[in-house]
C-alpha cells in the first residue's frame, strides 16, 4: 500500500499543523494524491468530499481548470517581484477589482501572505494612525468572546480561543475582551436580534468610557468562526460602526473566513450596510491555491502616514513575498469566477439545501443546536439538549464524527463539539444530502455513550 509507505516518511519528518502528534500513533494520516473538484483523492484511491473546504480557503474546487489556466500563463511571464519600489500588473489589476467590490470609503490596499499577517496590519496600523495623529494613547484593542484572528503573537493576543491562546499569555499583550453577541447564548426564547442588542450594550459603555485609549475594536463580522461558528445577529455590526465613528475609534472587520460569499452576501459587512476602516481579506482570497492576504483601508487613514521619510510616520512594515504575482493571478481569476457564473444567487439555492438537508439533526437528542448562515451550517453536540450543557473538550467527541466521516468518504474536520459544512461552492445538492446523512450518523455514534 503507498499509503502507509508515505505515511511512514511522513511521520518521520513532518510536524503538522494544529496538531498533537502522538494522536498519529493511532489516527490515520492521510496523504493525497489528487484534487478535483470537492474531491480529494489518496494514494489506494479512497475519496473524499472536501466538507471544510480544506480550512476554508478553496471555494471552486480543487484543481480549478480556470484558476489552474490563470496561473501557468502568470507563472510563464513573472513568478514574483519585490513590491517595493517595483509592481506589477497582478497587484494593480486585484487591488482596483477589490476597491470595486467594497464600500466606496475603502481606497487602498495594503498586502502581506497571510491572514494573520494581515491582522499584525491592521493593529500596527490602527495604532500607528493615532501616533500620527498625535493620540498615541489610544493602544488598546478590543475583541469579542470567542473571537479568532489567527495565532502569531498579535493576532492571537486579540483571539478569546483559551485552546490556542492560554498557554503564551504571558507573551501576549493585553486587550479588552467584551462578552459575545452571539445568538447560541440567547435566553430560551430570546432572539438573536434581541440577545445582540442586549450584549451591545457591553460594547457601547467601554467604548463609551474607555474610547481615549482604545485603538480598534476588532471582530469577525457576522460568524465567529475558529471559535465554533458561533453566529450573531447583523444589528451588532451596525450598531458598532455608529459607535466606533461616535466615539472616535477604528473599526477592523476580519472577513478572512467569512469573506467571498461564505456567509450569503459576497462580503458579511454587505449585511450590516457598513464599511470597516480596515478590512482584512484571505483564505478564499486566491480560491484556496496559494497564500496571500490584504488589508484594505480608508484615504483617511492613509493620508496620516504620508509625509516626508525622516517624520516616522511611514508604514515600514514588509512581507518578503508580499503581492505575490502568481497569488495575485489566481486571486484575479476567482473574482472572474463570481462575475461570469453568479455564484451569490446560486449559492442561495444550495444553502437552502443545507438547511433542508441538516434538519433532521435539529431533532437529535445531543443536537443543542443547528445554526446557519449562508454557506455555513454548524452542528453542537451536547451532552444535555435541555440544559445545553457541552460534552467536555476532553472526551473529543468531534474527534468521533471525524473518524466516522473518513470511512464514509467525508473530510469533516470538527472544532471541538461543533461538526459544521463549509463546502467549495461547486459542490452538488446530492453530495450535501450525502454530507449531512454522514453528519447524522457520525454524531449518533460519537454520543452513544
Ligand atoms: C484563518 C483565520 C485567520 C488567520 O489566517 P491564517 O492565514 O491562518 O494566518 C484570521 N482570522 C480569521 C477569522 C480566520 O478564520
Amino acid at each position: 500500500m503507498f499509503n502507509l509507505k508515505l505515511l511512514q516518511r511522513d511521520l518521520s519528518v513532518l510536524w503538522h499543523p494544529c496538531t498533537q502528534m502522538k494522536d498519529h500513533e493511532t489516527l490515520p494520516l492521510i496523504p493525497i494524491r489528487r484534487g478535483e473538484g470537492v474531491w480529494l483523492e489518496d494514494f489506494d484511491g479512497n475519496r473524499y468530499i472536501d466538507a471544510i473546504s480544506s480550512w476554508w480557503v478553496n471555494l471552486f474546487g480543487h484543481a480549478n481548470p480556470r484558476i489552474n489556466a490563470a496561473i501557468q500563463e502568470q507563472l510563464a511571464t513573472l513568478e514574483h517581484v519585490i513590491l517595493a519600489g517595483f509592481s506589477h500588473e497582478p497587484v494593480i489589476e486585484l487591488s482596483e477589482r477589490l476597491l470595486a467590490l467594497t464600500p466606496p470609503s475603502l481606497t487602498r490596499c495594503f498586502y502581506a501572505d497571510n491572514g494573520s499577517a494581515a491582522i499584525e496590519v491592521a493593529l500596527k496600523m490602527s495604532f500607528h494612525y493615532w501616533r500620527n495623529q498625535g493620540q498615541p494613547q489610544k493602544q488598546q484593542f478590543v475583541t469579542l468572546q470567542d473571537s479568532y484572528h489567527g495565532e502569531t503573537l498579535g493576532a492571537l493576543a486579540v483571539g478569546d480561543v483559551a485552546l490556542y491562546k492560554e498557554i503564551y499569555a504571558p507573551l501576549l499583550m493585553k486587550t479588552i475582551t467584551v462578552p459575545s453577541p452571539a445568538g447560541c447564548y440567547a435566553e430560551l426564547g430570546e432572539s438573536y436580534e434581541d440577545y445582540a442588542q442586549r450584549q451591545f450594550v457591553m460594547m457601547e459603555t467601554l467604548l463609551k468610557q474607555q474610547a481615549d485609549r482604545i485603538a480598534a475594536v476588532i471582530v469577525e463580522p457576522l460568524v465567529q468562526c475558529a471559535g465554533g461558528m458561533r453566529m450573531y445577529h447583523p444589528i451588532y455590526l451596525s450598531r458598532l460602526r455608529a459607535a466606533c465613528d461616535q466615539y472616535q475609534v477604528h473599526l477592523i472587520a476580519d472577513e478572512i473566513a467569512v469573506g467571498f460569499g461564505r456567509t450569503g452576501t459576497f462580503f458579511a459587512c454587505e449585511q450590516a450596510n457598513i464599511a470597516a476602516d480596515f478590512l482584512c481579506l484571505s483564505k478564499g482570497l486566491t480560491g484556496g491555491y496559494l497564500p496571500l492576504s490584504v488589508v484594505l483601508t480608508t484615504e483617511k487613514i492613509y493620508q496620516a502616514f504620508y509625509d516626508e521619510y525622516t517624520t516616522l510616520k511611514a508604514f515600514l512594515h514588509s512581507h518578503s513575498y508580499t503581492g505575490n504575482p502568481l497569488a495575485c493571478r489566481a486571486a484575479l481569476a476567482t473574482l472572474a469566477i463570481f462575475a461570469q457564473d453568479q455564484v451569490i444567487e446560486n449559492n442561495r439555492h444550495l444553502a437552502q439545501v443545507m438547511t433542508r438537508a441538516t434538519r433532521p439533526l435539529q431533532d437529535h437528542p445531543h443536537v443543542g443546536e443547528v445554526r446557519q448562515q449562508g454557506m455555513i451550517v454548524a452542528i453542537e453536540m451536547v451532552k444535555d439538549k435541555k440544559t445545553r450543557q457541552p460534552y467536555p473538550w476532553q472526551e473529543r467527541r468531534g474527534l468521533r464524527v471525524y473518524q466516522y466521516a473518513l470511512t464514509q468518504g467525508a473530510l469533516l474536520r470538527p472544532l471541538g463539539n461543533v461538526i459544521y459544512l463549509m463546502p467549495p461552492y461547486v459542490i452538488t445538492p446530492e453530495q450535501i444530502e450525502r454530507l449531512a446523512q454522514i453528519a447524522y450518523h457520525g454524531i449518533e455514534q460519537a454520543t452513544r455513550d
